[in-house]
C-alpha cells in the first residue's frame, strides 16, 4: 500500500502520534461536507467523536477541531487518551451503539 505514510503521523485531536489516521469529515458528508476541511485522527479520537455527537450536532456546533477540543466530554477523553500508548486498542464508551 502505497498510502501507508499519509495514515501514520499525528493525530490532529489528541496530538499522539499512531500508526493509522482516519479521515473525519468536520462537517459530516451527510451535511453537504464532502468537500469540506478534513482532520486525520487516531482511532480512538475519530471513534469517540462519532459516540459522543451526532451529524447535525457536528455540523451545527462542532465543525472545526477547536470547537471540538473545547467541548467538555472531549476535553476529558483527551486528557485520558493522552496517557494511554498508541499501540493499546481503547475501548470507546459509546452512548449508543447504534449508526
Ligand atoms: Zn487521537
Ligand atoms: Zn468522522
Amino acid at each position: 500500500m502505497a498510502r501507508r505514510k499519509d495514515k501514520q503521523g499525528i493525530c490532529e485531536l489528541c496530538g499522539r502520534e499512531v500508526e493509522e489516521r482516519t479521515v473525519h469529515h468536520l462537517t459530516p458528508k451527510d451535511k453537504g461536507g464532502a468537500h469540506k476541511e478534513t482532520a486525520l485522527l487516531c482511532r480512538a479520537c475519530h471513534r469517540q467523536i462519532h459516540a459522543l455527537f451526532t451529524n447535525k450536532e457536528l455540523a451545527d456546533h462542532y465543525d472545526t477541531l477547536g470547537k471540538l477540543k473545547k467541548q467538555e466530554q472531549m476535553q476529558r477523553f483527551l486528557k485520558w487518551i493522552r496517557k494511554q500508548s498508541p499501540d493499546k486498542k481503547v475501548k470507546v464508551k459509546t452512548a449508543s451503539q447504534k449508526r
